[in-house]
């Protein structure tokens, strides 16, 4: 480590400094900041089985290689600051990069590894204790400022090697606390009580990714994406975060403060306005019924869902009942837990989706371990991974179909890209019916539908073959713009590459609802496009009468339905589906908004 490129003590963020990402999530908090800190990481310590050196030290050049990536997003994200603040933060991301190669701390890892025959989180910890010794030993107060570097690295090295991010107990909050942390899983949101936490920020993060989803499911203003945040606020500062500008304003003026405290006002009333229209119906000015449905992604959203005036759900994202556990839950806590968002929503149906771990979500599940994916998002994901390890997938059938004894549930099934999928699923809805009848469990009488999720361009171009073997179709925007526009949904660098209007994914949209329309099967939209009202009007234009949105967005959308005349809209649809350009799209869909 050459002291030329150390790293300069962290600056205290100047009063009022505003900084900007991706706005995720509408409206405005204010209160006082928790910074997340790195964390501490439990260090499993273990001997190697005779022969696995070779297999541990690739898992490490794994860990290593992702903290170099993570590091240059952070490196890259500087770049939107101002210089003298790009220039302080340089310094440290060359300190932490210059560790990840060929350092003591890497060399030593690796010799540890192969000598002790130790894993590699044991040889990091270990190597890390002697360095930092020695740097103390030295006592020089330069160089007793850098072991802090080296902790930092360590600690990043370990939570990439145990993939556990560090949990962290938002439940001791007072109550509006804004979260400020470098990265969120959506693990980590889950467990934000929107009682206690007001909103939050983070360094890295896109704009579609889940944890982006689940503030606006927990209708928490929520900021990703901002240069420079990590190091420049510390806990207890106030902060300012407006989720629909993308700005956060750190320790801000008392002028400031007050014109965001008249913008929040506002909001409020408006929210409160909407409202009102809980009880109206959602229909066009010329009469036809469209329904809206909520996603959840956890049960504690159920009020916010009956609030809104939700029909029913049209998406339950069922990861949150393997989050934040060692194990998976058994066939009885799942139903457990569907049983009380089924009871809850009162005869209204559920739409449960099938577990979709991989990519951003759930990296891997205890027991359902495969070795890393050279491509997360195209691997062993969604319905793949359950219909290879088949006790995850039938474990998780039976509690849907029990909990569909109390009320009406459909099953939904993510990633699919051809017929044989949903047909094994439905042997295995056999399989499981024919062990609950012989134990006389009561389940759900009829079955439930099953459908798929089309959100693979392979799927949409194929929703023809797909409506034959499905009894409905919902199509999730995020993974469908992805997929075809190969952006990563999640990476900020990409995030402004990211639209779902580009023609290519209303073509997809198109005729996937016109296949489902010609199969006679129910098409929805549950993807954020379909909680957006700026596009309301073009969905319903292309065929759509079913839409499911994050609670908080249920009113906006009811407005503008209300406010549209379908036969109109129909017409608009036809002439911006033969645009070739999404910007002009974007226009012409927000002329006819303005209309409204
Ligand atoms: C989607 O991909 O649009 C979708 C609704 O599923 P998820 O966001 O959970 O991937
Ligand atoms: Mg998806």
């Amino acid at each position: 480590m050459s002291p030329r490129t150390a790293a300069k003590p962290r600056r205290r963020a100047k009063p009022g400094l505003a900084l900007v990402g991706h706005g995720v999530s509408q409206g405005i908090a204010i209160g006082p900041a928790h910074v997340v800190e790195s964390g501490r990481v439990d260090v499993p310590k273990y001997t190697l089985e005779p022969g696995a050196v070779g297999a541990e030290h690739a898992r490490f050049a794994e860990a290593v290689a992702k903290s170099q990536t993570q590091i240059k997003k952070l490196r890259a994200k500087s770049k939107d600051l101002p210089a003298s603040a790009a220039e302080e933060l340089g310094y440290l991301l060359d300190a932490h990069e210059l560790m990840l190669t060929g350092s003591r701390l890497v060399c030593g890892v690796e010799k540890r590894v192969a000598e002790q025959s130790i894993n590699a989180e044991a040889a990091v910890s270990d190597e890390l204790h002697v360095i930092t010794q020695a740097f103390a030993a030295m006592n020089d107060t330069y160089l007793a400022g850098r072991v802090q570097d080296v902790r930092d690295v360590g600690a990043r090295l370990l939570r990439n090697l145990t993939k556990t991010k560090p949990y962290r107990a938002f439940s001791q909050l007072p109550a509006g606390t804004i979260i400020i942390a470098e990265e969120l899983t959506p693990a980590d949101t889950v467990l934000m009580d929107p009682r206690l936490i007001a909103g939050f920020v983070t360094a890295l993060g896109g704009a579609e990714d889940h944890t982006a989803i689940m503030a606006r499911s927990l209708g928490l203003p929520a900021v990703t994406g901002v240069p420079g945040l990590t190091g420049r606020v510390q806990s207890g500062v106030t902060v300012i975060v407006d989720g629909g500008t993308g700005r956060v304003v750190i320790n801000p003026t008392q002028r400031r403060l007050a014109a965001y405290r008249a913008k929040q006002a506002e909001l409020t009333k408006l929210a409160r306005r909407r409202a009102r229209l809980r009880h109206v119906p959602a229909v066009t000015r010329d009469g036809v019924r469209i329904t809206l449905q909520s996603n959840l992604e956890m049960p504690a959203e159920i009020e916010s869902a009956q609030q809104g005036g939700a029909e029913g759900i049209g998406l339950l994202r069922t990861e949150f009942q393997f989050m934040n556990r060692p194990d998976l839950p058994t066939e009885d806590e799942q139903y457990r837990q569907l049983f009380t968002i089924v009871a809850g929503m009162n005869g209204r149906p559920v739409t449960i989706r099938t577990i979709d771990v991989g990519n951003d979500k759930i990296a891997s599940l205890p027991g359902a371990e495969l070795p890393p994916s050279s491509n997360p998002a195209l691997g062993m994901r969604a319905i793949r991974l359950s219909l290879r390890f088949r006790e995850l997938l039938d474990t998780q059938l039976a509690a849907i179909l029990r909990a569909g004894a109390h009320g009406p549930v459909r099953i939904l099934l993510p990633m699919i890209t051809n017929p044989v999928e949903v047909l094994q699923v439905r042997e295995a809805i056999d399989r499981v019916v024919r062990r609950l009848a012989r134990k006389r469990v009561p389940m759900a009488e009829p079955l439930p539908p099953v459908g798929a999720m089309i959100e693979i361009p392979g799927a949409a171009l194929a929703a023809d073959n797909l409506a034959r073997v499905c009894d409905f179709f919902s199509i999730g925007t995020n993974d469908l713009t992805m997929y075809t526009l190969a952006i990563d949904r999640g990476d900020d660098q990409v995030a402004h590459l990211y639209n779902p209007l580009h023609p290519s994914v209303l073509r997809l949209i198109q005729f996937t609802t016109a296949s489902a329309l010609r199969g006679s099967i129910p098409v929805a939209v549950c993807g954020e496009l379909a909680g957006d009202s700026r596009y309301t009007a073009l969905l319903l234009g292309l065929g759509i009468r079913e839409l499911s949105m994050a609670p908080s967005n249920l009113p906006k959308v009811k407005q503008r339905i209300r406010g549209l005349d379908l036969a109109e809209a129909t017409r608009r649809a036809l002439t911006i589906m033969e645009q070739n350009d999404s910007a002009m799209i974007a226009v012409l869909l927000d002329d006819f908004n303005a209309l409204a």
